[in-house]
């Protein structure tokens, strides 16, 4: 089974009213703001996973600031869950600044199969993973009830593109102390974090840290699947694309070049996301 963990599409009316969208949310300006950056829809998404042989995506919501503004993606995504259950999940956008307002946004979406929460964006949404006190919250209850809670994350260092802000190791390591039990899926490997879990604390702490692949391709050469899975473990690794970022043909068929094991590219393609994601349930 091959599945997708990390991919984003939108309501029909953000493509429409895009400079509406990029008016009203800053960091969504800022990434979608050049109408040369495509804003995906599911019939387009599901045309390009029969056409990759991807069996099924994890539909990301976006890290709005705005609590209403992650509501109505969240509509659209659970509508889309519903209509394609055996092709799609989601991950419920959240502003965690939001509070209880955030948490039963939470409540509701994990109650019609939202498997956590996703994308956080912490410089868009205006926090840093390092302010417990006006974050901690969403931590607090994600470790609770179990849900995976899935972050942007950003290199310190390399060049500089739209959305590289400060959601850097450091500030991840200070959630994962903070709230061990939580979950957290790292988007595009941590912005390097696995590096660090060759320091015996670090890998201690981060036993339930996963990573994505999500733009691979424009920030890494193909060997960090390889490198990656040797320090942290295949296990703990998740094929996606960032979709539409990366279009899931040619991504898997750079993944074909790639001299893993068997077992270590099933577990890489799809085996840890449907553990992790539980989507044995809903096949
Ligand atoms: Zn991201």
């Amino acid at each position: 089974m091959i599945v997708d963990a990390h991919t984003h599409i939108f309501p029909p009316e953000v493509a429409q009213r895009r400079e509406t969208f990029c008016m009203m949310d800053k960091f969504f300006g800022e990434l979608y703001g050049n109408p040369a950056v495509r804003i995906a829809r599911v019939e387009e998404l599901l045309a390009e996973m029969d056409g990759a042989g991807v069996d099924v995506s994890v539909l990301c919501g976006f890290g709005w600031a705005s609590h209403e503004l992650c509501v109505m993606h969240n509509d659209y995504l659970l509508d889309c869950v519903s209509r394609y259950p055996d092709r799609l999940v989601a991950l419920a956008a959240a502003q965690p600044l939001a509070g209880d307002r955030a948490l039963a946004e939470v409540e509701r979406c994990l109650a019609r199969g939202a498997r956590g929460v996703g994308e956080l964006m912490p410089d868009g949404q205006g926090y840093r993973l390092t302010e417990h006190h006006r974050i901690g919250g969403l931590f607090e209850y994600a470790s609770e009830r179990g849900f995976l809670v899935l972050t942007h994350a950003t290199e310190p260092l390399g060049h500089d593109y739209p959305g590289k802000e400060r959601v850097t190791p450091d500030t991840i390591w200070t959630l994962v102390q903070g709230y061990p039990k939580a979950r957290l899926i790292l988007g595009h490997w941590g912005g390097g974090y696995p590096f660090y879990e060759l320091m015996p604390e670090v890998r201690k702490a981060s036993r339930n840290v996963y990573y994505d692949s999500a733009a691979s391709t424009y920030l890494y050469s193909p060997e960090v699947f390889l490198r990656v899975g040797e320090i942290v473990g295949y296990d703990k690794a998740l094929w996606a694309t960032d979709y539409p970022v990366l279009r899931q043909k040619r991504f898997l068929e750079r993944m074909e070049q790639l001299s893993l094991s068997e077992e270590q590219r099933a577990a890489v393609l799809g085996g840890n996301a449907v553990k992790l994601f539980g989507l044995s349930d809903t096949e």
